[in-house]
């Protein structure tokens, strides 16, 4: 596991528990004592709950080691980058993973916004190159988007989907596209709802009842934009809106100025609704 923060200490539970031999490495030695401690912290809480025992607690953190070095990829079958979402850094790591893994080992990325099809023309094995899309919170979600970039083969999707399964979770098969399946569709929705704050036509309140009345969702796309991080919703527009050209995709003005004001939802304790 490459990138130890929010999705890979979640990716790396789900593998261990799964009882898969999982190396979590990252660039900050903080960040690998982050993640042991969230992935312990998650395991208490189910043990709490009685879906855990002491015993399967220690038998998923005893496949769990740690490495600051990317070395420690060398033995993987199945190497998963969840690092910062950043281009050039991802294309660094790609580069630096070819030559460190196996020359057989997969090597996929969590990415969010970044083609595939480009990270795998990093490497001298771009037909061992995919896209493994988790959603946050791993542990909790069952889907988890397998991303084809152009040249990847049908032995590595295979070989993946095999992999999704067997730590519990439902694959579904992408063609890489900006947004891929989810946020191609979620987000345009929660951009929509902030044009309609914007233009005035119902309160924040309104638009979230409206849509977990009148469609069933569990929770309003305001208060679920709150939950994303408005910055992050912007910046899948603006991949959305750069990637097809399609004035669609123009991210809402109130969410471009509310990210500038620094309103960016939860993690700050305001967004379009108030935390503090
Ligand atoms: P995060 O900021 O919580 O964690 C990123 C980690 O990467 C940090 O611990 C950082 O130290 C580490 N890192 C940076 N450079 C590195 C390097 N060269 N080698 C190893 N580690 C390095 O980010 P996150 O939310 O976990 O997102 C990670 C990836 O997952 C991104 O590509 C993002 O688009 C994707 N993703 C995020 C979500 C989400 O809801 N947060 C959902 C799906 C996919």
């Amino acid at each position: 596991m490459i990138g130890a923060g929010t999705m890979g200490n979640g990716i790396v539970q789900a593998f261990a528990v799964a009882g898969f031999d999982v190396v979590m490495t990252d660039v900050a030695d903080a960040a690998l004592q982050r993640g042991v401690a969230t992935i312990s912290g998650s395991f208490d809480r189910l043990i709490k709950k009685e879906k855990m025992s002491a015993e399967q607690k220690n038998a998923a953190l005893s496949h769990v080691t740690t490495s600051t070095d990317i070395a420690a990829v060398g033995d993987a079958d199945l190497v998963i980058e969840a690092a910062t979402e950043n281009l050039e850094l991802k294309l660094k790591i790609f580069a630096q993973l070819d030559a460190a893994a196996k020359a057989d080992a997969i090597i996929a990325s969590n990415t969010s916004s970044i083609s595939i099809t480009k990270l795998a023309a990093a490497t001298k094995r771009a037909d061992r190159v995919v896209g493994m899309h988790f959603f946050n919170p791993v542990p909790m979600m069952a889907l988890v988007e397998l991303i084809r970039g152009l040249q990847t083969s049908d032995a590595t999707y295979a070989a993946v989907e095999e992999a999704a399964k067997a730590v519990g979770k439902t694959p579904v098969q992408v063609r890489n596209s900006p947004g891929f399946v989810v946020n191609r569709l979620l987000c345009p929705m929660i951009n929509e709802a902030i044009f309609t704050l914007g233009e005035g036509l119902a309160t924040a309140s309104e638009i979230d009842e409206a849509m977990k009345l009148g469609c069933n969702h569990p929770i309003g796309p305001l208060a679920l934009c709150d939950l994303i991080g408005l910055d992050v919703e912007l910046a899948v527009m603006q991949v959305l809106f750069e990637g097809f050209k399609d004035p669609k995709y123009r991210p809402a003005p109130l969410l471009v100025e509310m990210v500038e004001a620094g309103y960016l939802g939860r993690k700050v304790g305001k967004g379009f609704f108030d935390y503090q």
